[in-house]
């Protein structure tokens, strides 16, 4: 749909403004797409996360329909074939997720695992296991909510599942995403009689890491191929990732800017302003962000949380990676070079390895030899 922009009128813009009103966030409802509304939709972007452009496109739009609902203004349940969508959900189980209940992941949606934790956390504080979000339930989370806040128990869980599935890198799924393709080539730069685009840069490095990751016993899917008749919408590669149970979700890309100045490498993870974030997203991000750094000396712009469709409804570690600018003459000159692009596959090689390492048994950034992993996880996997 086309984004609904400064300038509009209608009943789409009476809608947005009613829910900035309710989120207070505007003084008062109205038809009219003003300057104030822009400003409103900035600031409700920038709290949730998302790209702070000021224009409702369909990502925007999902994020104000959700956010009518808040948190104990109506009982939640596991509805079928319906689930419940909505903000409160998605406080629900951020709730549940700080307090170390295994909801998968904030993804809004009201659905078994939500309602398994919600069940798990009544049994625990003596409610009735219903796996429904009343007042008693809701009493309950604002009582004890506030005690265990902090100490990052979802750390214990999260890094335990993976402890439990060893550091064996042979039947594990890693589903990579190069971004863009079809319709959408992303950033482009002509280049002399070259036409450099993003989603053919990000196409070529995907298919060098999934054969460096097969070649160490990975299974590896792709979210498209070289050349799509159309853009897969980032839900639907988050939607493919979470289908093939992946271990792990890269998403690949370049940056860009109008500033030629601009340049370096940034690893983005599933989070909000309000400290919640992903544990082994964050972890991974750190992780792929390090080695990259340290194996190719791009300039280092560190890691991100984001509230991006594709790293909210993953359900697995997942981060987006943006490996340098191609409107950097710098970097564009080192990425345009396949033995460069070779060296930042070899770092997110040994950031899925390290991934699966628990933390007590890391190994310092670069020391990987990723030539060397068939070998070693060979050997791993016979002693399993
Ligand atoms: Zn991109």
């Amino acid at each position: 749909m086309r984004p609904i922009r400064p300038g509009d009128r209608g009943p789409a813009v009476t809608e947005i403004r009613a829910v900035l009103t309710g989120l207070d966030l505007l003084a008062a409802p109205g038809d009219e797409f003003d300057a104030a509304t822009e400003r409103a939709v900035r600031a409700f972007q920038q709290s949730r996360g998302l790209s702070a452009d000021g224009r409702v496109g369909a990502e925007t739009w999902r994020a104000l329909d959700a956010a009518r609902w808040r948190l104990g203004a109506r009982t939640l349940y596991h509805a079928v074939p319906d689930p419940l969508i909505g903000e409160d959900v998605r406080s629900l189980q951020e709730r549940l997720l700080e307090m170390g209940y295994d909801v998968g992941g904030a993804d809004a949606v009201y659905g078994v695992r939500t309602s398994r934790a919600v069940a798990q956390f009544q049994r625990e504080v003596g409610l009735k296991p219903d796996g429904s979000c009343g007042p008693y339930t809701m009493g309950a989370l604002r009582r004890l909510g506030r005690k265990v806040v902090g100490g990052r128990p979802q750390w214990l869980r999260e890094s335990d599942a993976i402890r439990q599935s060893g550091p064996t890198l042979v039947g594990r799924t890693v589903v990579i995403d190069p971004g863009h393709g079809g319709t959408d080539p992303g950033v482009v730069v002509p280049d002399g009689t070259l036409r450099w685009t993003e989603a053919d840069l990000v196409h070529d490095l995907a298919s060098r890491l999934e054969g460096r990751l097969a070649a160490a016993g990975v299974r590896v899917q792709l979210t498209r191929g070289p050349a799509p008749r159309t853009c897969l919408p980032d839900i639907d590669r988050a939607e493919l990732a979470n289908s093939l149970g992946a271990d792990a979700f890269i998403s690949l890309h370049t940056d860009g800017h109008v500033n030629p100045a601009a340049d370096g490498v940034a690893t983005y993870h599933y989070g909000t302003d309000n400290g919640v974030t992903s544990a082994t997203g964050e972890r991974l991000a750190g992780l792929v962000q390090r080695e990259i750094v340290a194996r190719t000396g791009l300039r280092d712009c560190r890691t991100h949380a984001k509230a991006w469709d594709l790293l909210r409804l993953t359900r697995m570690p997942a981060v987006r990676v943006e490996v340098g600018y191609l409107t950097s003459p710098q970097d564009r000159a080192r990425l345009v070079d396949p033995r460069f692009r070779d060296r930042i596959v070899e770092a997110l090689v040994a950031a899925v390895q390290r991934m699966f390492f628990p933390v007590e048994r890391d190994v310092p950034t670069g020391s990987i030899d990723v030539s060397a992993l068939r070998a070693v996880v060979a050997a791993g996997a016979v002693r399993d």
